[in-house]
């Protein structure tokens, strides 16, 4: 799409969504139902009934849960994150030279 100017970037388009896992974090055995992870999550994932489910669907994997359950109950799967850091490592593997556009 051409930007004021006449502008175009080098963007690869339609975007593809890179990683279709879920890293929605849940809640162990150590959650209390305290519901403090219910209050803040941005996306509202995590039911107020019981802070246990959360919909995958909604979840932005924002990890503010995991950041501030007092109880440190909330992980996102370990496998998954795993599997995420490889991608992530096979993206960044090759230095990419910074363009600049006035
Ligand atoms: S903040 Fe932690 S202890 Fe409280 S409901 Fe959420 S996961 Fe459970
Ligand atoms: S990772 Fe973010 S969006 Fe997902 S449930 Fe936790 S606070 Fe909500």
């Amino acid at each position: 799409m051409p930007l004021p100017g006449g502008l175009v970037l080098p963007v690869n388009r339609p975007y593809k969504k890179e990683f279709s896992m879920s890293l929605a974090p849940v809640a162990n055995s150590a959650c209390t139902g305290c519901g403090i992870c219910a209050e803040k999550c941005p996306a509202q994932a995590i039911s107020h009934a019981d802070p246990r489910v959360v919909d995958k669907s909604q979840c932005i994997s924002c990890m503010r849960c995991v950041s501030i359950c007092p109880h440190a109950a909330r992980h996102p799967n370990r496998f998954i994150v795993w599997i995420a850091g490889l991608m992530i490592k096979k993206a960044c593997r090759n230095r990419k030279t910074p363009e600049l556009f006035l």
